[in-house]
């Protein structure tokens, strides 16, 4: 049971076109804690119709919500921004509960989505466009910036909340109207976010949140005319399958697919700021990040003290439900997540990979897994070619730059990485070198409003958050007019 401050932010109906309705079936589906199995809430399953219905209100809602200035448009994304605040505890709370990561990481996402919010309010008023320098003199030629009209989103379990509202909130801003579809694992965060958005003022229609069906509704988002563009984060192959439905109507489209993220640590480096960058993105969100560093690559000079030095950080891990105190590691998010894991542990052993901690589900549960470090990884390991989206550490040794370089771009993707050195001209070289669309020099803390999230290769396409973000949700038009 979810006990609530305020018992109205549990919402389980869908919210379409500006009303809290039931499918059209009937149908509901549950949602569980993962740390308990407990059902938290039975909630619309919507599916076709549904998603229809969205699209319409939402492109009834274009023409007037895109012709509100933009100060209005930014005062309402401050207000949502300011109700996301004061409700921050409730908010957290349902995320834990749907989600499984600890309290304190839930409220983090939660202000970090306002902090989203109130980019994106300022963003909103320099939405500028340009006079360009004339060819002929009898011609004045300008370029006007213009929402790109009905948007839909389809978000992840891992951040629920800020994965909507960094899609949310540029569409609004834009003057775009936009229909969301969260993941089925965790709808309730995105539901809750929609009743902030209604208290908020928000007109009807220019936002909707269905849950339910995802082929279904996807297809339907996807295949409408009416929906101008799509912008997703999820695996590659959903991300590609997306592509594709989009395609016979030309969508614009936004992807924040998978990641394979190459932690590396120079000899040259401060091993105990390693170590610490290492526990915070390897271990948040229980390694269940795209940004998550997925191959510790450690040079041979310090390779025995960095192992020594994360083991016994590791073991200081306090594994258990997010909602208790001091958690700093809770469940994966279903069975299916722990059985990738374990896979991943297994094929390694195989190959020669040894596990110095962990390796195995831990005591709390069927969906708890102990932080696990392995040494001795190699690149023709899985773990060295997929995500595993779990808590486990995996360290390679390596000699040299160009070798380390080498196996860090030797993957389809592109999303983050992150080294450790003091040697300035190694910093410039192997920054350049890194083909990832965002790099981490001696800091992990890469993600936040102010900068481009985003991937380059199978990673995806486009930017979310800083001034970039916004351009995802808007048109040029170029108009040449004759004196
Ligand atoms: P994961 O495997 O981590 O759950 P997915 O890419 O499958 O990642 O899920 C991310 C989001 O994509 C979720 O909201 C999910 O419901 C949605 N999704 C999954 N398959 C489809 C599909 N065929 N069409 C539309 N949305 C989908």
């Amino acid at each position: 049971m979810l006990v609530l401050n305020d018992p109205s932010l549990l919402q389980t109906r869908g919210f379409v076109a500006g009303r809290w309705s039931h499918a059209v079936s009937g149908a509901t589906f549950v949602v569980c804690n993962p740390a308990s199995g407990d059902v938290l809430a039975d909630v619309a399953c919507m599916a076709g119709d549904e998603a229809q219905q969205a699209i319409d209100g939402a492109a009834a809602a274009l023409a007037g919500w895109r012709k509100t200035v933009a100060t209005q448009r930014s005062h309402l994304l401050r207000a949502w921004a300011g109700l996301v605040r004061t409700h921050v505890e409730d908010l957290a709370l349902i995320l834990t509960s749907e989600q499984g990561k600890p309290l304190v990481e839930a409220r983090a996402e939660v202000l970090s989505g306002a902090a989203f919010l109130e980019w994106f309010a300022e963003e909103a008023r320099r939405v500028d466009g340009e006079i360009l320098q004339t060819t002929r003199s009898d011609q004045r030629m300008y370029v006007l910036k213009e929402p790109v009209g009905v948007c839909a989103a389809i978000t992840p379990w891992n951040f629920p909340m800020s994965m909507m509202v960094r899609k949310v909130a540029p569409a609004l801003a834009a003057g775009c109207t936009i229909v969301v579809k969260p993941a089925e694992q965790t709808p309730l965060s995105a539901l809750a976010l929609a009743e902030l958005a209604v208290r908020a003022g928000l007109p009807e229609g220019v936002l909707s949140v269905i849950c339910g069906a995802p082929q279904e509704i996807g297809k339907v988002l996807c295949e409408s005319h009416t929906v101008r563009k799509l912008s997703f984060t999820g695996s590659t192959a959903t991300g590609r399958l997306l592509m594709a439905q989009c395609a016979h109507n030309v969508k614009k489209l936004s992807l924040e697919l998978g990641g394979n993220a190459p932690f590396i640590v120079f000899d040259d480096a401060d091993v105990d700021a390693a170590v610490e960058g290492a526990m915070f993105i390897k271990f948040r969100n229980m390694g269940q990040m795209c940004i998550s560093a997925n191959r510790l690559y450690v040079q041979a000079g310090i390779y025995e003290v960095f192992v020594d030095k994360l083991q016994r950080a590791m073991k200081a891990l306090t594994v258990g439900e997010g909602t208790q105190m001091g958690v700093q590691q809770g469940p994966l998010i279903n069975p299916a997540a722990v059985a990738k894991v374990q896979q991943h542990i297994e094929d390694a052993e195989q190959r020669g990979a040894t596990v110095l901690l962990g390796g195995r589900q831990h005591d709390k549960g069927h969906t708890f897994f102990s932080p696990t470090l392995l040494r001795d990884a190699g690149r023709d390991m899985l773990l060295a070619r997929e995500e595993t989206f779990g808590p486990v550490a995996a360290v390679f040794r390596f000699d040299t730059v160009e070798q380390v370089l080498e196996a860090a771009n030797d993957t389809p993707y592109g999303l983050a990485a992150y080294f450790y050195s003091r040697d300035l001209h190694k910093v410039w070289a192997v920054a350049e070198a890194l083909e990832f669309g965002m790099v981490g020099v001696n800091t992990v803390m890469i993600a936040n409003e102010v900068a481009p999230f985003g991937g380059v290769k199978q990673s995806g396409l486009g930017r979310e958050g800083s001034r970039h973000g916004i351009t995802e949700y808007l048109e040029l038009k170029y108009v040449c007019m004759a004196a």
